[in-house]
């Protein structure tokens, strides 16, 4: 067993329910798993020390939706989309062309520079979805990679029709319904469908969640990035974990997500990098809804994966404080991937901890595009 302490913390960010923010406090860590959370004076002894030097410790965030897996870019798109062009979501087939002539041991070493990066900005815990395979040997692959990496992978052969379905997507969803589905289930947690104009209909999203839970897989789904296109309404009766995007809402939108246990995960670098109006945060919360914040790292609509920053977007665009934005970083995205221990700073969380370059949270939104992440500090899968 291996104990470090962490001191001279100016602020240390826990969740904890009682006291979510607390000062001159001291966090030991034994191999990777918080073990000890109290006054610096009353803090144990451990084999080493971490000096926070008067830095925030905040839990690691929780990133709970992201795109890993593929290879080529489209920075091309990027510039094209700046220069007034519109988003849609057809460019995903470009990735899924690159991804597929893809070799394995590339894909695995471009999914470790992401994920290392990822970690460098402080995400210790990380979903990650297929997508850009979309046969059925290329979405195991991709399902494979991602387990190599992450407990939280998520089955996305619904991201969109390949264009050798184009003209009978029927066929598609039955493959992805069938064969597709029994070849990824075992190496997934979760099955996602991505409902839009250019991807799929509610009907056929029913479809697939069905079979996706009949195979004993939690439900994720995408809604409302361009539309409020009928996708919430389905995410939570089917009682999905989460339903993401959720930029366009109706009312009864909002009150069925406060009913209910589905959260909210709100992904505002997809609006900053696709331009578009970013969701109400304010509505949600004020409403009763469980929100989330994570980033949609993905090479087309969105190819940041710094969680820091998605909390500056927030707090910046979407009407919430620093500490509700780094809460639903953290605390909103391990509800939303169901978990516990991770996104918190208590007893038993093995999540890990991230000293801050900056004397208090709010400094994320206040410092935005800074790197302040001095030190990701334990952490296990
Ligand atoms: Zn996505």
């Amino acid at each position: 067993m291996t104990s470090v302490v962490i001191t001279d913390i100016g602020e240390l960010v826990s969740f904890e329910p009682e006291r979510p923010v607390r000062h001159d406090a001291a966090v030991v860590l034994v191999d990777g798993i918080v073990a000890w959370v109290g006054d610096a004076a009353d803090a144990p002894a451990a084999d080493s020390r971490v000096d926070a030097r008067g830095g925030a410790v905040i839990p690691g965030f929780v990133d709970s939706h992201s795109h890993l897996v593929f290879a080529g870019d489209r920075a091309d798109e990027y510039a094209a989309r700046m220069a007034g062009q519109s988003y849609s979501a057809g460019g995903i087939r470009s990735t899924v062309a690159a991804t597929r002539a893809a070799p394995d041991d590339e894909l695995r070493a471009r999914l470790a520079a992401l994920v290392a990066q990822a970690r460098a900005q402080g995400t210790t815990t990380l979903e990650i979805k297929s997508g850009y395979g979309l046969t059925v040997a290329d979405e195991q692959r991709a399902l494979r990679l991602a387990r190599e990496v992450t407990d939280e992978t998520t089955f996305l052969g619904a991201h969109v029709v390949p264009a050798e379905y184009a003209s009978d997507r029927g066929a598609y969803v039955d493959l992805v319904c069938g064969p597709m589905l029994e070849s990824c289930a075992p190496h997934a947690r979760w099955v996602d469908v991505f409902i839009d104009s250019g991807a799929f209909t509610v009907d056929e999203a029913r479809r697939i969640l069905q079979a996706g839970r009949d195979a004993g897989l939690g439900l994720r789904v995408h809604a409302g990035q361009l539309a409020a296109d009928g996708g919430v309404a389905l995410a939570v009766e089917l009682g999905a974990a989460s339903v993401d995007h959720c930029t366009h809402l109706t009312d009864a939108d909002v009150a069925a997500l406060a009913d209910s246990a589905t959260v909210a995960t709100l992904l505002p670098l997809v609006e900053f990098s696709t331009r578009q109006p970013y969701p109400d945060a304010r509505r949600l919360l004020d409403a009763g809804v469980q929100i989330a914040i994570a980033t949609d790292c993905n090479p087309g609509s969105n190819f940041s994966s710094s969680m820091p920053l998605a909390v500056a977007l927030a707090v910046r665009e979407m009407g919430v404080t620093p500490l509700e934005a780094l809460e639903a970083a953290t605390v909103g995205g391990a509800r939303a991937l169901r978990r516990s221990g991770v996104g918190e700073v208590r007893v038993g969380s093995s999540g890990g901890v991230v000293v801050l370059d900056a004397p208090s949270h709010s400094w994320l939104a206040y410092r935005p595009g800074v790197p302040l992440v001095r030190e990701v500090v334990g952490g296990v899968r």
